[in-house]
């Protein structure tokens, strides 16, 4: 699975990480007639009538950016330079009516008929700007900081403190547990809050001091009682809602036995390959479709018997 690019990924734009540390090739960019805005509005971005993400070019970007709570540079597409404005501070019909759209979406709902490319620059966006909306204030003195390095970088702007500040991502283990010995099996788990019967994969978040590895034998043996062996790298996904990595593995119990912890998870069983098929039959999806766990149980649904 690993050269494949699953939702929300793709590296589509040239983030010219050395160039936007310049102030002035970022304030040029800025007036570049050609530049492209994507307004967004509080973890929504904002959509035509069509549920197409607002794109905004020459005036229209120009009004937009004088108006923006926050500026930041996404980067260059083909050259052209891509800007994500912030909103949040209007009523949404404030910034719906500001920017010529017809109202707000969350780039999940839309992500099955967007490009690639457009979803993941979408929910690049939204992630860069929501952590903005978090980090206004230094969590060393308090002081407010101030965006730098095209919205890449938050600096503290008290003189004797001046910390930077750089965007947090939050790592997670996703695991596609196998049984040991035949039938092959996997383990899917009903967590907290999903309803009767919607199975998925096993997760839980990195903590700090653990590697990935350790993360995923903690999180199968506290959520599940299993313990596992055998782990082998996926690949991963860009989950920025608000700041995942979603980090995927297979491993294998040791033994069958399985104890949910009654709280993340209310249970957790094995499944053939032929019970998953039924469930798919049957209109039950194999979890959401833009997301990793999708993938890892389609790649094993696809592995022969
Ligand atoms: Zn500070």
């Amino acid at each position: 699975m690993s050269d494949r690019v699953l939702a929300y990924g793709g590296g589509w734009l040239d983030r010219a990480g050395a160039l936007r540390a310049d102030p002035e090739w970022v304030s040029a960019r800025l007036t570049d007639p050609t530049a492209v805005v994507l307004p967004l509005w509080r973890d929504r971005c904002l959509v035509s009538a069509a549920q197409a993400p607002v794109r905004l070019t020459g005036a229209d970007a120009a009004g937009a950016l004088a108006a923006a709570d926050e500026t930041v540079l996404l980067g260059l597409e083909d050259g052209t330079p891509v800007f994500a404005v912030d909103l949040s501070e209007r009523a949404e019909a404030d910034a719906v009516a500001l920017t010529g759209a017809a109202g707000t979406a969350d780039v999940r709902a839309l992500v099955s008929r967007l490009r690639p490319a457009e979803a993941a620059v979408q929910a690049y966006a939204r992630g860069l700007l929501h952590w903005h909306r978090q980090q206004r204030y230094c969590g060393s003195c308090g002081a407010a900081t101030r965006p730098r390095d095209g919205g890449h970088v938050r600096a503290c702007a008290a003189p004797r403190c001046g910390r930077l500040i750089f965007p947090r991502i939050e790592p997670a283990v996703i695991v596609l547990v196998e049984a040991p010995g035949s039938p092959d099996r996997c383990l899917l788990a009903r967590h907290a809050g999903a309803p009767e019967g919607a199975y998925s994969t096993l997760a839980g978040f990195v903590e700090v001091g653990e590697s990935l590895e350790d993360a995923v034998r903690r999180e199968m043996a506290e959520e599940a009682g299993v313990s596992v062996a055998g782990l082998a790298y996926q690949g991963s996904q860009a989950w920025p809602f608000p700041a995942g990595l979603m980090v995927g593995f297979r491993a294998t119990a040791a033994t069958e036995e399985v104890r949910v912890d009654g709280v993340e998870l209310l249970e957790a069983r094995w499944f053939t390959r032929d019970e998953l098929r039924e469930r798919v039959a049957a209109g039950r999806p194999l979890g959401r479709v833009d997301s990793i766990d999708h993938q890892l149980l389609g790649d094993w649904l696809a592995a022969a018997d």
